[in-house]
């Protein structure tokens, strides 16, 4: 991969000459790194097949994956879908701009590269000021997959994005900490059903309740491991893992795990009482934990933690995308179930 001088923008939303900068680049065939509410992106033209392609050496990311396009309203849904129906619209109505991404049938516009060769692709609207008016300063829908190096926990913050891909793109745009911190709800959206192919913050109770009369479930994982296609391509690979082993911790004791000199115990107020661990975060809330959670994984690698005990929270609303992102970064090894 060639090395490219990266460039660190910190004055986007005030400064005029920062996004013709970026927008630049985008239209040029560069990489641009993006904040978003969810997490960090690493952004090009969904048009150009080129620009697309060199997200994947970026990341080193296999190529068949499809990458989520973005788009600034839904007036852009019909330059890069080939439609969306009545339930679609209803839900990108409700919860757009925000971490909502729609699966639906692509417009031929779109190179096979950003699909990973599917005949659909994920739409997104983020709320994120800064990806909104790079979208809008360059005029693209913009293809981002999260920009982190394939494999590794996404970015949540502007020094985790600088780590992630300095030398690898040619700007990186700072946003601040994301404020999801987990990335968008992937959903399918067909007559009369939703499936949730990744759950996110736009959770399986309110898009029932905006979708009465719609069956809406989560895609059985468990049929992956049966060897059955993947309704959603990138449920096969492994993700978030930071260096240190991460557990699931459903409570109870937790001595013989790992050595407390370089143990972490993170979870909800009050979790780590009476837990011998050398790094110990609470949060305050599900909503908090989710926020903090990849950036709390990356912390504890780089306090030489070798153990991160984690815990579980209840699969309900917001909880069931942390457990999701939690099972995947500790590789099924959970403790106290
Ligand atoms: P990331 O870009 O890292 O946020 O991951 C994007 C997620 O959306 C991956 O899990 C993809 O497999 C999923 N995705 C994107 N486009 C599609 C599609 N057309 N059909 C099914 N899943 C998709
Ligand atoms: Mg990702």
């Amino acid at each position: 991969m060639r090395e490219r001088d990266t460039l660190y923008l910190t004055d986007f939303l005030r400064s005029a000459d920062e996004r013709a900068r970026a927008a630049e680049f985008l239209r040029s065939g560069g990489l641009v790194v993006m904040p978003t509410e969810t997490v960090y992106g690493l952004a090009a033209n969904a048009l150009d097949p080129l620009a697309v392609a060199s997200i994947y050496v970026a990341k080193g990311r296999p190529s068949d994956n499809p990458l989520i396009v973005h788009i600034a309203s839904v007036d852009a849904l019909e330059s890069v879908t080939a439609g969306a129906g009545e339930a679609a619209r209803r839900l990108f109505a409700r919860f757009s701009p925000g971490p909502l991404t729609l699966v639906l049938p692509r417009s031929p516009r779109l190179p096979a590269t950003v699909t990973g060769g599917l005949e659909t692709v994920g739409i997104r609207i983020p709320s994120h000021p800064a990806a909104l008016a790079l979208i809008e300063a360059s005029g693209l829908p913009l293809a981002a997959p999260s920009a982190n190096r394939s494999g590794r926990v996404s970015p949540t913050s502007f020094a985790m994005a600088r780590v992630e891909m300095a030398g690898r793109v040619d700007a990186i745009i700072d946003g601040g900490d994301c404020a999801v911190g987990l990335e968008s709800t992937v959903a399918r959206v067909t007559d009369g059903a939703v499936v949730i192919l990744r759950p996110g913050a736009v959770t399986l109770e309110m898009i029932r309740d905006a979708l009465p009369g719609h069956a809406v479930s989560f895609a059985d994982e468990s049929a992956l491991s049966r060897g059955i296609a993947a309704p959603s391509p990138g449920m096969r690979y492994a993700h978030y893992r930071p260096d240190a082993a991460v557990y699931c911790w459903h409570g109870g004791p937790v001595d013989g795990i790992g050595e407390r000199g370089t143990r972490a115990v993170i979870g909800l107020a009050g979790c780590a009482a009476g837990v011998d661990a050398a790094f110990v975060r609470e949060f305050e809330s599900v909503e908090e934990y989710s926020a903090r959670f990849f950036a709390t994984l990356s912390e504890c690698d780089a306090a030489g933690m070798e153990t991160i005990i984690a815990q579980a929270v209840r699969e309900e609303g917001l909880g069931a995308a942390l457990m999701n992102r939690l099972r995947r970064a500790s590789a099924g090894k959970s403790l106290g179930l």
